[in-house]
């Protein structure tokens, strides 16, 4: 089903995010993973796309494998790293031929080894550009990127969400956040734009040194407060586990509360801490 329908029925939604697994082993974990996470009914699920050439063409095997075995929605994302227009054109008749009709679209981080990205010769040099491909070839449902930290290359908070604006303009139906923990945060930017759909992205802590690592390869802040509460816990794995957990779910039910339209849960390809959150929350009644 396409996004923008669903979003047209369901005011709420929840999703869940894979990556492309690199091994065999990660192959089997993902698919329990999958097996499993269905069972919680999400309304779709994303699958991300690597900064290199290795694991683009996974994207497409893994959303295969999701619709086969389940029939979720699936979502792929793309980005504009090392392509051009004539690339990107290709890969939407890929994705058209898969049965894929949502795409996440993104300008990308820059490959391995590169600290600033570079736009392709003839390729696009932001997501909205690669909206705007997008839009005109018609086949896909769209979403983007949306940062309630601001993303770190941006000047301002201010010059980030106009882009996002944008975005929104060029054609998204939807916004999907990075990680995040800030409720303070995700309300300033709906109230920048209350009529747009912005899905926070969520992700449930387990470790601590794990979340920062996390936090530093996306670039988002690890809160004071969250510091304060994890920090001390992270070398005792369970209570660590018990706390990010149990502070993942409250995040969770006060962004609900404050009027976001769903959850998108960063699973890591595992599915127990996700299972958790998400069971916490429908017992609790807020999902
Ligand atoms: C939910 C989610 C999923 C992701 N999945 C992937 C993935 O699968 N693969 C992957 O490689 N990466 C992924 N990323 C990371 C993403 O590619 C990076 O965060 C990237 O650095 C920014 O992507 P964007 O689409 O937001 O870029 P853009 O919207 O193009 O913004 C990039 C920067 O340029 C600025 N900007 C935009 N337009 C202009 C303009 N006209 N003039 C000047 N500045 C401008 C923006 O403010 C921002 O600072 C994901 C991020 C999120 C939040």
């Amino acid at each position: 089903m396409r996004l923008d329908h669903l979003f047209a029925e369901r005011s709420r939604t929840l999703s869940f995010e894979f990556f492309p697994p690199k091994t065999d082993r990660a192959w089997s974990t993902l698919e329990d993973t999958v097996e499993a996470l269905a069972q919680l009914g999400p309304d779709f699920v994303s699958v991300t796309y690597g900064a290199g050439g290795g694991t683009r063409a996974k994207t497409r095997e893994v959303i295969e494998h999701i619709q086969g075995k389940t029939g979720i929605t699936a979502m792929a994302h793309v980005t504009c790293v090392n392509a051009t227009r004539a690339d990107l054109k290709a890969l939407l008749d890929e994705y058209a031929a898969a049965g894929i009709s949502n795409l996440l679209a993104l300008r990308g981080d820059p490959p391995k080894g590169e600290t600033r990205f570079t736009p392709t010769d003839g390729g696009c040099a932001y997501a909205k550009d690669l909206i705007d491909l997008i839009r005109a070839d018609g086949r896909f449902a769209t979403l983007c990127a949306a940062f309630p930290e601001k993303h770190p290359d941006a000047l301002s908070r201010d010059a980030d969400w106009q882009n996002l604006g944008n975005k929104f303009s060029a054609g998204a139906c939807g916004a999907i956040t990075q990680c995040f923990f800030s409720v303070a945060d995700y309300q300033a930017l709906r109230a920048r734009m209350p009529n747009a759909r912005i899905i926070p992205g969520i992700l449930p802590i387990t470790d601590f040194h794990a979340l920062v690592r996390f936090c530093d390869r996306c670039g988002a802040s690890v809160p004071a407060a969250v510091r304060a509460a994890l920090e001390p816990l992270a070398h005792d794995k369970i209570a660590v586990r018990q706390a990010g957990i149990a502070w993942t779910v409250a995040f969770c039910r006060d962004l609900l509360a404050a009027g976001a339209p769903g959850l998108h849960l960063y699973c890591l390809n595992r599915s127990t801490a996700t299972a958790e959150v998400v069971t916490a929350l429908r017992l609790a009644g807020c999902l």
